[in-house]
């Protein structure tokens, strides 16, 4: 499994841009191509998949974390482009999307082979659980529920290994001690303390970021 950070704060690769968002892509053998979230804005969103030659139109499924516009930036854009990609929403959208499978999930539940989310959090929010070789890895949007909800929910599916996205404010690192890999992305408020307490762990994130995933 694959994840490609499509679009953040920061940038990981020459001629992708920035952008207060989050969007990366999931790449498997076993299940579906997916985008989890979509940045703050299409054209952004665009130049980067397009340098990474990423077509939008591969995209089989959309999982939005939370409908905040830095996550949902992109979305309409991308269902103008991609017509078939179904979605996995926290809440229902104001306009819904004619002829499109969407799922609003509640509780935790199964996307693709390997691939799971918590279902929404303290009413706003889903994060990703994949299943990984080496136990699950952890792919979240800004973290509002609270990283120890997060964390907690997605060790339902297995041993935690790692994880990616934006954390917000979370300060107690003490939380990530058992993780092996570590990505502050996106709104991360503490991206430096994090690399510094874990300096042989934690890593930098950015557009363009490839994090190679054990297989299973
Ligand atoms: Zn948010
Ligand atoms: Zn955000």
């Amino acid at each position: 499994m694959k994840i490609t950070i499509v679009y953040d704060n920061e940038v990981s690769k020459e001629g992708l841009r920035s952008g207060w968002g989050f969007a990366a892509l999931i790449e498997s053998e076993k299940a579906a191509t997916i985008l989890f979230d979509t940045g703050a804005d299409s054209s952004t969103l665009l130049h980067n998949m397009k340098e990474l030659n990423i077509d939008p139109k591969n995209i089989e499924i959309i999982v939005i974390s939370h409908l905040h516009g830095d996550h949902i930036g992109g979305l309409s854009e991308i269902m103008r482009i991609n017509k078939t990609a179904q979605l996995y929403l926290p809440s229902s959208l104001r306009k819904e999307p004619p002829e499109r499978k969407v799922t609003i999930v509640k509780d935790a539940l199964q996307i693709g082979e390997d691939i799971f989310s918590t279902g929404k959090l303290e009413g706003i929010e889903q994060s990703l659980a994949l299943k990984t070789e080496k136990g699950i890895f952890v792919l979240t949007g800004c973290s509002h529920p609270a990283m120890k909800r997060i964390l907690g929910t997605a060790s339902r599916f297995g041993e935690l290994y790692g994880i990616a996205g934006g954390f917000h404010g979370f300060y107690d690192f003490e939380l990530f001690k058992k993780l092996s890999v570590i990505y502050p992305c996106h709104c991360t408020q503490y991206k430096r303390e994090i690399l510094d307490f874990f300096p042989d762990r934690a890593l930098r994130c950015g557009a363009g970021l490839v994090i190679e995933l054990p297989g299973r």
